[in-house]
């Protein structure tokens, strides 16, 4: 499980992970309001979850559906994040949100249909917080790593990627996830790869079992959608878990990524 890789290093030391836990960023699909996000910001410091997602710009397939609270949430989400001791993670869809969100977040997500916003990327190369990479549902491993390349490019090194789905014939799930990227991402960069099985399946029914798979394969860590009340999410709410399965998975990826770290060395 362990490898040379001094970015997923300086990740951990960053965040006050000990080299046999998972990187782990979860919490809503988006912020919904100041209760929703104070429960889960509370539960997740709790169970020792230091980075919490926290959607506000929200890339909705139809613009009919709930877009996100946007700037007018950083205040309060700011100061839920100050009360439990986490960070934030928010998505940024287009450059004129990099200086809203900036000041106030410490990762910036890249959505999936933004990965190959190439001018979007150059300006996050520019700028030094770390960036959450999320590959493009139509794109292939090598246009995924190369994305990055355009961070790195440009001067920030500081990137997670993350596998999130991929689009394919089958009609069971959302989206593929495509866990073969994550040996490959593994034998071909050298950066962190998590994986992201909320999107990746859109059924918290089978999340935690590709939960589990994604660190078998040797993920780095996960990206997980949870909701203190999924059946009445604003967002994403059929792939959320609620509190209590998301508890017990962590318990859960926790055990198997310590377990691959100690057998590695
Ligand atoms: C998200 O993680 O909030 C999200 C919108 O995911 P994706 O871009 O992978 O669809
Ligand atoms: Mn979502």
């Amino acid at each position: 499980m362990t490898r040379a890789c001094p970015v997923l290093d300086a990740f951990k030391l960053a965040y006050g992970l000990q080299d046999h836990e998972p990187l782990i960023i979860a919490g809503p699909c988006a912020v919904e309001g100041e209760t929703m996000f104070d429960e889960t910001a509370h539960m997740l410091a709790e169970n020792g979850v230091r980075l919490v997602r926290a959607g506000l710009f929200k890339p909705r397939t139809s613009p009919f559906t709930f877009q996100g609270l946007g700037e007018d949430a950083l205040p309060f989400a700011q100061a839920i994040a100050r009360r439990y001791g986490v960070l934030l993670v928010s998505e940024v869809m287009e450059t004129e949100q990099i200086p809203l969100l900036a000041p106030a977040v410490s990762v910036l997500q890249v959505g999936t249909r933004n990965m190959d916003n190439y001018a979007l990327l150059k300006r996050l190369g520019r700028q030094p917080l770390p960036v959450l990479l999320k590959r493009g549902f139509m794109a292939d491993s090598k246009e995924f790593f190369l994305a990055a390349e355009y961070l790195r490019r440009e001067g920030n090194g500081r990137v997670i990627l993350c596998e999130r789905g991929i689009r394919t014939f089958e009609s069971a799930t959302r989206n593929t996830l495509d866990l073969n990227i994550v040996p490959i991402a593994r034998l071909t960069t050298d950066l962190p790869i998590i994986v992201d099985p909320s999107h990746g399946t859109g059924r918290s029914d089978i999340v935690v079992p590709m939960a589990r798979a994604a660190i078998a394969a040797g993920a780095d860590g996960l990206l997980v959608e949870v909701h203190p009340n999924p059946a009445k999410a604003l967002s994403d709410g059929l792939q959320s878990l609620d509190f209590e399965r998301f508890r017990m998975m962590l318990d859960e990826v926790r055990e198997l990524y310590a377990l691959h770290a100690t057998r590695s060395q």
